[in-house]
């Protein structure tokens, strides 16, 4: 199946990120939100983060305006219509989600497949919610999305070997990496990266050590190119919560239990990058 047209659900910073690699690819995009500003704001960082390849000699100024004119913006689902393959990533909500893939279900082709980019909700949860099971698969991006390599793949219960096959392709013409996952809460990124943070985060919580402590330990001492409680934040601390929710209502492990402080920021606004506060502040 030749995929022409693609839909991104959600354009905030992992939609806007899907939308851009789509586009550079050479794929008409649809960039969905559900506010006019949401998805202006969206489109706003696409071409700050294009501009940004033109000044360092890595793009022209012509590919960055063709990329940009691949781009339409949306806040009606019905637009979807036109897509031959959409990536919701809307927040990380089974609510949220489930009702986007009941509309979509609804009002897209019937040969369209329908990807979701959840950090950690099972694909199959979200399949059912559809008349075309054999059409979902999870589809999951790193952030940033232009820069990381890896996309998870993920296939439900009932999730077809063309499906799959569709998605693969799609990730080689983004130039990116697939690697496989079965269908269990947190995949295997989320399922391995957020108990480490949520552990961090209980490092910080019990004073083992200050929040720049805990990073360098975690970047000089392991390698890794950012502390935790950077990563949480720049992931946000409202998809860590989520994503820990969902691995221990979904594993039954109380290993999984988020850690307390992380409630009380995200209860408190306090977001990371998105919001200009989480463990380390944030100019606007
Ligand atoms: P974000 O908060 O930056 O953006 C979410 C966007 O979804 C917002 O613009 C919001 O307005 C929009 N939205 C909410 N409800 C919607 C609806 N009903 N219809 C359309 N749009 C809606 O979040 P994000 O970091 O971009 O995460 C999006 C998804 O990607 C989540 O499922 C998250 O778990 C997943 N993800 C996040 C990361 C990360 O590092 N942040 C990495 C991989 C996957």
């Amino acid at each position: 199946m030749e995929i022409q047209t693609f839909g991104v659900i959600g354009a905030g910073q992992m939609g806007g990120g899907i939308a851009q690699v789509a586009a550079a690819s050479g794929l008409q995009v649809i960039l969905h939100d559900i506010k006019t500003e949401f998805v202006e704001a969206g489109f706003g960082r696409i071409g700050d983060n294009l501009q940004r390849l033109v000044e360092k000699g890595r793009l022209s100024a012509e590919e960055k305006a063709q990329i940009l004119g691949r781009i339409t913006t949306s806040i009606d689902l019905k637009k979807m219509a036109a897509a031959d393959f959409v990536v919701e990533a809307a927040s990380e909500n089974e609510d949220i989600k489930f009702k986007l893939f009941e509309t979509l279900d609804k009002v897209c082709a019937p040969h369209t497949i329908l990807a979701s980019n959840t950090s950690s909700i099972p694909i199959g949860r979200i399949a059912a919610r559809t008349g075309r099971q054999e059409k979902v698969i999870g589809m999951h991006f790193m952030n940033p999305v232009p820069v990381m390599q890896l996309v998870e793949i993920i296939r439900g219960l009932a999730t077809s070997d063309e499906t799959y096959a569709v998605t693969r392709d799609l990730t080689l013409k983004f130039s990116k990496t697939p690697a496989q996952s079965h269908d269990f809460p947190g995949f295997i990124a989320n399922r391995i990266l957020l108990p480490m943070i949520n552990e961090a985060i209980f490092c910080l919580y019990h004073g083992v050590g200050s929040r720049e402590d805990i990073d360098t330990v975690m970047k000089l001492g392991m390698n890794h190119p950012m502390g935790p409680l950077a990563l949480a934040d720049l992931i946000g601390l409202d998809t860590c919560l989520a994503i820990m929710n969902t691995l221990q209502q979904g594993l039954g492990d109380p290993k999984y239990r988020p850690c307390p402080m992380l409630r009380q920021y995200v209860e408190a606004g306090w977001l990371g990058r998105k919001s200009g506060r989480g463990f380390y502040t944030y100019l606007k």
